[in-house]
């Protein structure tokens, strides 16, 4: 997919969270984590730039576990306590990159290097425009829910316990 596509099919992933979140909503670390997962929803496409096989190590389990590295030790510079946070995003955030290129044709190994089997569903071309628009609307419009859920909540009770 292209990155605006795997930008917004990041963020959509991000609303459960952000509208389930048990701390409070204004957490640093929550939005340490979903800064971060969202920015490595197109990491994995650095490969594009260089001569290397697209799709090959940064689209693995392994390069996941790199990336979540990377972020672990970025973060934890700015504070330790943000290395396990750096971690989770820039983990699971290329995970969700994945996710995103496994609806498209190109295959790829994403459990390597516990299995090198290939995967990809060969639904889309990873260009197609639908597809990345889809995921670039329905990304930030789920993310609004989410927050205006989040903010509405409190709201909803004080009125009800007005009743
Ligand atoms: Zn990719």
């Amino acid at each position: 997919m292209l990155p605006k596509g795997h930008a917004g099919l990041n963020m959509a992933l991000t609303a459960p969270l952000v509208a389930l979140y048990p701390g409070k909503l204004y957490d640093m670390q929550l939005w340490l984590f979903i800064a971060t997962f969202i920015a490595a929803s197109t990491w994995p496409d650095i490969d594009l730039r260089f001569e290397t096989k697209h799709r090959g190590f940064t689209h693995t389990l392994a390069g996941a576990l790199t990336f979540g590295l990377l972020t672990a030790l970025l973060e934890g510079m700015l504070d330790q306590a943000y290395a396990p946070i750096g971690f989770l995003g820039g983990f699971l955030g290329t995970l969700g990159h994945m996710l995103g290129d496994l609806l498209t044709y190109t295959k790829f190994r994403p459990l390597w290097p516990l299995s090198g089997k290939k995967f990809g569903l060969g639904l889309y071309r990873a260009d197609n425009p639908k597809l990345n628009n889809f995921f670039a609307r329905i990304g930030p419009l789920l993310f609004t829910v989410a927050i205006l859920y989040r903010e509405l909540l409190p709201l909803q009770q004080i009125l009800l316990s007005h009743y």
